[in-house]
């Protein structure tokens, strides 16, 4: 994980940069948001980024930021392939 692209938490977590704020999105995030993202650092994303599937709570969370409609009944394998 580049440490330019990150904020510190406390001593030990980052947060990825952009992510600190209200309706703002990760530095890493390539697109319009609504239209077509990707992940910039994909290979090097952080494990709670990999964490997260298209559709489940938090996904679904960020959707809802930006008054976009959630995502339903996503196949798991498809899921993976999304994020
Ligand atoms: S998956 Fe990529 S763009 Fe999304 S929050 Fe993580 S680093 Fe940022």
């Amino acid at each position: 994980m580049p440490a330019l692209l990150t904020i510190p938490i406390h001593s030990i977590y980052v947060a990825m940069r952009g992510t600190d704020h209200q309706l703002s999105h990760c530095i890493a995030l390539i697109g319009k948001v609504g239209e077509q993202v990707s992940c910039g650092i994909y290979e090097q994303r952080s494990s709670s980024c990999k964490e997260v599937m298209a559709g489940d709570e938090q996904c679904n969370k960020a959707r809802r930021a930006y008054n976009l409609s959630p995502i339903i009944n996503q196949p798991k394998e498809a899921a993976e392939i999304l994020c």
